[in-house]
């Protein structure tokens, strides 16, 4: 796979892959599903559009009041002292006034009220003096004041959303709006994950010396699940040939994405190679990021696969740079998602260069509203207390040294991610 793409200008001089050139690799030959189904407005939470919506009709459809007050005509405004209008009915919310209207008049109109026709300015119930049906107004008021018109929101014939709109619960709400009860949106790509390592057990079950338990198929699980994708977890699979082999012919006949983690590294790399080369194409990289060095990348019969490193830490990390993009990629978004911010670092920080760094660090914003971050404290690639405790990568560019308290350094948080 990798032979077709010609980025290897990117590459760091150590013969490891940065992590943009990895990126870029990866989201190359991936393309958007293709099927589209149509869902109930509150079922396409989370998923794409994959067709335009375009309004049918203007929100707000009617000049309506942007105040619980008085509407009236803009020529009985005094242009000084006071003026005193005659009351001669009520607008409220969905129950516009329809009787006629003179000069000289006005009507009691509560917030989203239908304004007439004739009338164009809204005062504040506040700003009126009210005796009986008799109110009096002061000069100090402008033609059209708390006056909606419509289509001033979305006009009839906008686009409301394009296609690859990712729809949040702003969407939801917008789209109810238009009064459109359904939409077509594309599929959830499906996704098959497994564990791989002979060391491995199920949280609930008894360990043995030498055994942990599986805490990848839960990280995987988690962030999966925030990504809106249909899932298939295929459990803990053993470091024997013939149950990773069925493994991957399973994952690869029904899923967009398989996504596996252990296995990758020096130690067995090999042997999971040989497994996947015989049903798929998968190059094995060394990127130069900390942690997560081993990353498999390929395809493996219609899906494609990453094999993620198996210290916690690492599966976490490399799901973040690598295997999110992929996910909206083939969901078909078009929002950029990741943004990052440059604040000051409190800790000290030490680092040695060669490879682009994911620290841990906790972004906090003090009384006067400025951001920090500081360290979770211990940043082996088993530490997941360290993500727990994490609310942002602290990423250190791969040239970078120590960092010394007080330095500015640029912070990924994890909410602006999944
Ligand atoms: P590997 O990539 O298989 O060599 O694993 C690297 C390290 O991650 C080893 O210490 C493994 O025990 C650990 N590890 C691998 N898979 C998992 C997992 N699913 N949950 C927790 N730790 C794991
Ligand atoms: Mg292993």
């Amino acid at each position: 796979m990798s032979d077709k793409l010609n980025i290897d200008c990117c590459s760091q001089p150590s013969g490891l892959l940065s992590v943009e050139a990895a990126r870029q690799r990866i989201l190359e030959p991936i393309n958007p599903v293709t099927e589209n189904e149509t869902l109930e407005l509150r079922h396409a939470l989370g998923r794409t559009l994959a067709e335009a919506v375009t309004s049918s009709l203007d929100v707000p459809s009617y000049k309506n009041s942007a105040m619980d007050g008085y509407a009236l005509h803009s020529r009985d405004l005094p242009n000084s002292g006071s003026a005193n209008l005659q009351l001669i009915g009520t607008s409220l919310a969905g129950h516009p006034y329809d009787g006629s209207i003179e000069p000289g008049s006005a009507i009691r109109i509560m917030t989203g009220a239908a304004v007439p026709d004739d009338y164009d300015t809204v005062i504040m119930q506040e700003q009126v003096e009210r005796s009986d049906e008799i109110i009096t107004i002061s000069s100090d008021h402008c033609a059209g004041e708390n006056v909606r018109y419509p289509g001033e929101d979305i006009k009839s014939g906008d686009i409301a959303g394009d296609i690859g709109l990712t729809i949040r619960p702003a969407e939801l709400g917008l789209l109810a709006s238009l009064g459109i009860s359904d939409v077509s949106v594309k599929r959830r790509p499906k996704v098959v994950f497994f564990s791989t390592g002979d060391e491995l057990r199920e949280a609930g079950d008894k360990l043995e010396a030498g055994q942990i338990y599986d805490s990848n198929r839960y990280t995987l699980y988690g962030m999966l699940n925030k990504l809106d994708v249909e899932m298939e977890d295929l459990g803990i699979i053993p470091d024997q040939p013939e149950a990773i082999e069925r493994a991957f012919r399973e994952a690869g006949e029904r899923a967009d994405i398989v996504i596996t983690s252990g296995g990758v590294s020096v130690g067995d790399a090999d042997y999971v190679k040989q497994t996947l080369e015989q049903f798929g194409s998968i190059d094995f990289w060394k990127i130069a990021m900390k942690p997560g060095k081993p990353l498999a990348f390929g395809a493996l019969g219609k899906s494609v696969f990453f094999g993620l490193p198996g210290n916690p830490v690492s599966t976490m990390a490399t799901f973040y740079q690598f295997v999110i993009p992929a996910i909206r990629k083939l969901k078909g978004e078009t929002a950029e998602k990741i943004w990052t911010l440059k604040v000051p670092c409190h800790s000290k920080l030490n680092k040695r260069p060669g490879r682009t760094d994911f620290q841990r660090g906790v972004l906090q914003s003090s009384a006067d509203g400025s951001l920090s971050v500081h360290t979770t404290g211990l940043q082996g690639s088993h530490v997941l207390s360290s993500m727990s405790k994490a609310n942002c990568f602290i990423v250190l560019p791969a040239e970078s040294g120590n960092i010394e308290a007080g330095s500015m350094v640029e912070v990924q948080p994890f909410e602006s991610m999944l």
